[in-house]
């Protein structure tokens, strides 16, 4: 009998295509594979679906307006769209009308998609918006996330997902009762590091993961006031640099810890502290006995690290958290990854969402999770007292599911 080659059945062709399209819509990002090595390719595992290649193949792209032109916005996320191919800038919201004007000629965006904060309710007349990111300070996320909703619009909204538990929920139901997405701008979920983490964790590799270390921080100077303003933020650099060690932390293990025990650092000497953390460590228990050791401070430039320690080996980033340059190591060698854009990677899978109507990885209901153990944590540290979280919700990022 002739023996076939797997690699040239027509199935295996068709879909040795389907991922070459995908990698071309992604600016030709064949990101390396693992000295562990990874049984299928990080596009593999991402691969765009059919009404994305179409999309594509059309040069049609879907229409995104950021919800303040922030240091985010405009060092991040406006270059990044720059470079998406399923998703372009297509409208901004601002309270300066400075801002729009520089911006609009900036990047060619049309007045009748330009908003203030009074007006931006109006967008839901405008069918060259399908996507509405809110990346405006942590505490209005939720009027923001919920009024885009009501106008019918796909929603990213930006880390941490809210301030308290009701106003997650509330997003949460108003995505539910409009039918359209809700996202969390978690980028690290489509960066191929962290992907790889999640895989060499979830899965085992080196063993079962035994313990995990994750700090983030950076000395804060006070140029956006409002991350100390309680009001505003909602806390400190938990909330804003810690979220990414409790992220990692949960897809590398692929669980949710059962309990956490925490303790602020000491506050340095003036007022910049007056109304939130400086810092804190916690932990992270899991259901197995392993743990997760992380840190995070605005008073403390960190390495941004994220390590795993199995059984059989460990496996580690540095610059973990990063917008770039992120390096990857195991007990076994190099990773061998290469950096891409993460917010262009992140928007074109939200798109690719949204146009073939897949569940995000990333969904409203993932950012619920984290704002009950982040407002965990804090109990933790205020309390002095272990605190049980085998009450918070049950989502994972799964490696694998394409
Ligand atoms: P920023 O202070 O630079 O920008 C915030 C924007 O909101 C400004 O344009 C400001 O004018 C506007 N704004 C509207 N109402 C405001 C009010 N009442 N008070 C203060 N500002 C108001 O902050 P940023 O660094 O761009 O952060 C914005 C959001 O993006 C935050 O939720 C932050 O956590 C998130 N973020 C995420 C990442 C990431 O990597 N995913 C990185 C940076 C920031």
């Amino acid at each position: 009998m002739k023996s076939v080659d797997p690699s040239s059945s027509p199935a295996t062709a068709s879909r040795r295509e389907f991922i070459r399209t995908a990698a071309l819509g992604l600016g030709a990002t064949l990101v390396g594979s693992s000295v562990l090595g990874a049984p299928f390719s990080w596009l593999e595992e991402m691969p765009y679906g059919p009404a994305s290649l179409e999309a594509l193949r059309q040069g049609r792209k879907l229409g995104v307006a950021l919800v303040g032109l922030g240091k985010y916005s405009s060092g991040q996320l406006a270059p990044a769209l720059q470079q998406t191919r399923l998703c372009r800038l297509a409208g901004i919201v601002t309270g300066t009308p400075g801002k729009a004007q520089q911006w609009q000629q900036q990047y060619g965006i049309a007045a009748k998609s330009t908003y203030d904060y009074k007006t931006f309710d109006r967008i839901a007349d405008n069918p060259d918006i399908d996507i509405v990111y809110v990346v405006l300070p942590n505490a209005l996320h939720a009027e923001y996330t919920v009024r885009a909703l009501q106008a019918g619009k796909h929603v990213i909204c930006e880390k941490p997902m809210a301030t308290t538990v009701a106003d997650a929920q509330r997003m949460i139901a108003a995505s539910q009762k409009a039918g359209k997405k809700l996202g969390i701008g978690y980028r690290l979920h489509s960066e191929p590091h962290h992907r790889e983490m999640m895989r060499l964790g979830q899965q085992q590799v080196l063993g079962p993961v035994k313990r995990i270390l994750a700090d983030n921080g950076f000395r804060f100077n006070n140029d956006t006031p409002w991350r100390v303003d309680r009001e505003l933020s909602g806390g400190g650099p938990l909330m804003d640099m810690g979220i990414y060690c409790l992220q990692g932390a949960l897809y590398t293990k692929g669980q949710v810890p059962v309990s956490v025990t925490a303790k602020f650092t000491p506050k340095p000497g003036g007022d910049l502290f007056k109304e939130v953390e400086a810092g804190v460590d916690w932990q992270l228990q899991f259901a197995d006995g392993s743990v997760a050791d992380c840190r995070t401070s605005y008073a403390e430039n960190m390495q941004s690290r994220l390590r795993a320690e199995a059984s059989k080996g460990w496996f580690e980033l540095q610059s973990a958290f990063g917008y770039g340059g992120i390096e990857g190591r195991t007990s076994q060698g190099g990773m061998n990854i290469r950096n891409v854009n993460q917010q262009a990677a992140q928007m074109d899978d939200f798109a690719d969402c949204v146009l073939n109507n897949k569940l995000t990885r990333v969904p409203g209901e993932m950012g619920l999770r984290d704002v009950q153990l982040l407002l965990a944590i804090y109990r933790a540290a205020e309390t002095g007292q272990k605190v049980s979280t085998k009450d918070v919700k049950d989502v994972l990022d799964r490696v694998g599911k394409g």
